[in-house]
């Protein structure tokens, strides 16, 4: 039976969550112990697990059919490779940073300066926009270091709680490109593997929409019920049951989970009891 190969990165910052999100999908396979292939069981799926510089151009070849890689590796590399998915992973952003003590009032600050950066295209075209002449210094790891052992005035790295930064007596003055994770594709995929990668695609969706949301379940007393329905913005209208003490309904709902603490706090003043809230895990549309 024909399969399909999804790359993700072995080992660092995008591996836990890749790995959690194909389990998520309902997909077995075997813990990874070091091997470079691990075939699911109960999906026709194999996953490559390779390092995360090398996935946009194994998806490139066909080496592997999709991959879950960051943005800005596929923008580096200038890869041509379909989008799938955004991921909810990931979340970082290249920026450039300056010795904290230097003044920095804009982009012109850095004419003439050496950037130390593993990210030598996306850092060139920023510069180039800019109209600025810089030095560009590409180095593979470490470059936060870069300023502190004279290497360069300043770097272009990626942040995503900028305490790295802070450590090493830096500040972020630039941000050139957001990046997350994405599922990407091979551009020539056939029709059957097309249509194995889009039945992971509606799994893959449905788990990121269930994290989405939670579900809910509160007593509220009849009087109240119109009040509280105002109040949840609920997928779609609620389930209202009686319960057993008379003038009192039970309400199931689903609810987004960035309006949660608001709305929990506004049902509670509403007369709302025994407020139950459960994660949800999978909605399927
Ligand atoms: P590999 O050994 O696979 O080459 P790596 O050291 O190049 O690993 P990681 O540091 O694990 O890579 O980062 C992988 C990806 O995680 C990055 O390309 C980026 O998309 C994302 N990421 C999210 N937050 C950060 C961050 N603060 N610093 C670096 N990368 C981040
Ligand atoms: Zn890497």
């Amino acid at each position: 039976m024909e399969k399909i190969r999804i790359a993700v990165q072995k080992k660092g910052r995008l591996n836990d969550s890749s790995l959690k999100l194909i389990a998520d999908c309902g997909i077995h396979f075997p813990k990874n112990s070091g091997q470079l292939k691990s075939p699911a069981d109960n999906f026709p799926l194999e996953i490559l697990h390779l390092r995360d510089d090398d996935i946009p151009g194994y998806v490139m070849d066909g080496v592997a059919d999709i991959g879950i890689v960051g943005r800005n590796e596929i923008e580096e590399q200038r890869m041509d490779l379909p989008v799938m998915e955004n991921l909810s992973f990931g979340k970082c952003r290249l920026s450039i940073a300056v010795p904290r003590e230097k003044s920095y009032t804009g982009v012109n600050d850095l004419e003439g300066q050496i950037i130390a950066t593993s990210y030598p295209y996306l850092l060139s075209r920023f510069l180039a926009e800019n109209s600025v002449n810089a030095e560009i210094h590409e180095i593979s790891g470490s470059v936060e270091i870069a300023p502190a052992i004279g290497l360069t005035d300043s770097i272009c790295d990626l942040v995503s709680t900028g305490s790295t930064l802070l450590f090493n007596g830096l500040k972020e003055v630039e941000t050139i490109f957001h990046s997350s994770a994405v599922l990407v594709r091979n551009r020539g995929l056939s029709p059957s593997k097309l249509e194995l990668a889009n039945r992971l695609l509606l799994r893959i969706r449905a788990v990121k929409r269930a994290d989405a949301f939670k579900y809910i379940l509160l007593n509220v007393p009849d009087e109240k019920i119109d009040e509280v329905i105002n109040i949840l913005p609920g997928l779609k209208s609620p389930t209202i049951m009686p319960l057993a003490q008379k003038g009192w309904s039970s309400l199931h709902s689903v609810i987004p989970e960035e309006a949660f603490w608001d709305n929990i706090e506004r049902l509670h003043n509403c007369g709302a009891e025994g407020i139950l809230v459960l994660p949800i895990e999978k909605i399927m549309f």
